[in-house]
């Protein structure tokens, strides 16, 4: 019979697991075999594969992670590295592989396309970075842990008038970084995408905010941004209040995924294995307008993203 992959890459995302899920269900169902091939392309070109049923997935649409595990693979990012892997896949009788990963996932599922494996790639990673897709897997998950955690340092620095500078992950995109700011009410929001000053954007802001007798801030600052322990020092020293850095890191990957996370993942793998059964290859499954639609990889690699500089424009508005 003829089977299809299904793989996980670059940075793990909760959410992958339900998607998993959905690809090895769904093409049970229309009648592929489906094998799971662990850590990312590096599976293909070490032979880690394995064929999946439907009780292999099994009490994974819960889990955090994914259970195919994930890596970053040098040897597949090479034209050699690439011939091999569809070389491994005509052995396995792999008609399509399903590719569930962020741009640079994306890239090498182009890739083995053009050396004659078809495949579909699904946005998994939870920076929310992918240009072509409104929502990638597992950014709800990772907004409501950031939310959960800030709100917990903010119990704390409530009861000693202190400011808290958070760095939450988004290492070119500032998404995590807007919405969590947002929910959380930060007084200063620092992305990548907005160029800000430190006297204007921060001070003034404080200074303003503590006239009017609030006496507790947040400052949120994504990843890309950086510098987050040097701008607690400095907010500090300016201040005069008491000031202290937090960077969220791995903890924003973890976790359980929301049940947005499960439902678009869930979505998004029985589409990929529908365009595989159709013969359409090279597409990625996205979201666009709140819907499940699919785009020529190539065209949506070279999507630029936009930023939501109005939330980001209500938000200076209304955290004051
Ligand atoms: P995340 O944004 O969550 O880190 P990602 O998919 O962008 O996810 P990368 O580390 O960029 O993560 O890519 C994962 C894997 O995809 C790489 O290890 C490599 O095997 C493959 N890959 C990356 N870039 C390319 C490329 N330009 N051409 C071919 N394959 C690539």
């Amino acid at each position: 019979a003829k089977s299809i992959a299904v793989l996980t890459s670059g940075g793990d995302a909760p959410g992958m697991n339900a998607a998993v899920r959905a690809v090895v269900r769904a093409g049970i169902s229309k009648g592929f075999g489906v094998m799971g091939v662990r850590r990312g392309y590096n599976g293909l070109l070490t032979g880690d594969v394995e064929e999946m049923n439907l009780r292999s997935v099994s009490d994974i649409i819960g889990r955090g992670g994914t259970v195919l595990y994930t890596a970053r693979s040098p040897e597949f990012n090479s034209q050699a590295g690439v011939e091999k892997a569809a070389e491994a896949c005509r052995k396995l009788n792999v008609v399509g592989v399903v590719v569930i990963g962020g741009d640079g996932s994306f890239r090498g599922a182009r890739d083995l396309t053009g050396a004659g494996v078809p495949c579909i790639g699904i946005p998994g990673t939870i920076d929310n970075d992918i240009a072509s897709s409104e929502y990638t897997i597992g950014f709800d998950t990772a907004m409501n842990t950031a939310v959960q955690m800030i709100d917990r340092i903010r119990d704390t620095a409530e009861s000693h008038d202190r400011c808290s500078v958070v760095e939450v992950m988004g290492r070119r995109c500032g998404d995590l970084a807007l919405q969590v700011g947002v929910a959380v009410g930060a007084t200063s929001i620092l992305v990548p995408e907005v160029a800000w000053d430190f006297q204007k954007d921060i001070v003034d802001r404080m200074h303003f905010a503590q006239k009017t007798g609030k006496q507790h801030f947040i400052i949120m600052v994504a990843e890309g941004v950086g510098g987050t322990a040097e701008l607690a020092k400095k907010i500090q020293e300016t201040t005069g209040i008491e000031t202290r850095a937090t960077i969220l890191g791995h903890v924003q990957r973890g976790g359980s995924p929301t049940l947005r996370d499960r439902v678009v993942a869930s979505e998004m793998g029985y589409h990929a294995v529908e365009l595989l059964e159709k013969g359409s290859s090279n597409r990625v499954v996205v979201m666009r307008g709140g819907k499940i639609v699919d785009l020529d990889i190539t065209e949506a690699l070279n999507m630029k993203r936009v930023f939501d500089k109005n939330l980001y424009d209500i938000a200076l508005q209304i955290s004051i």
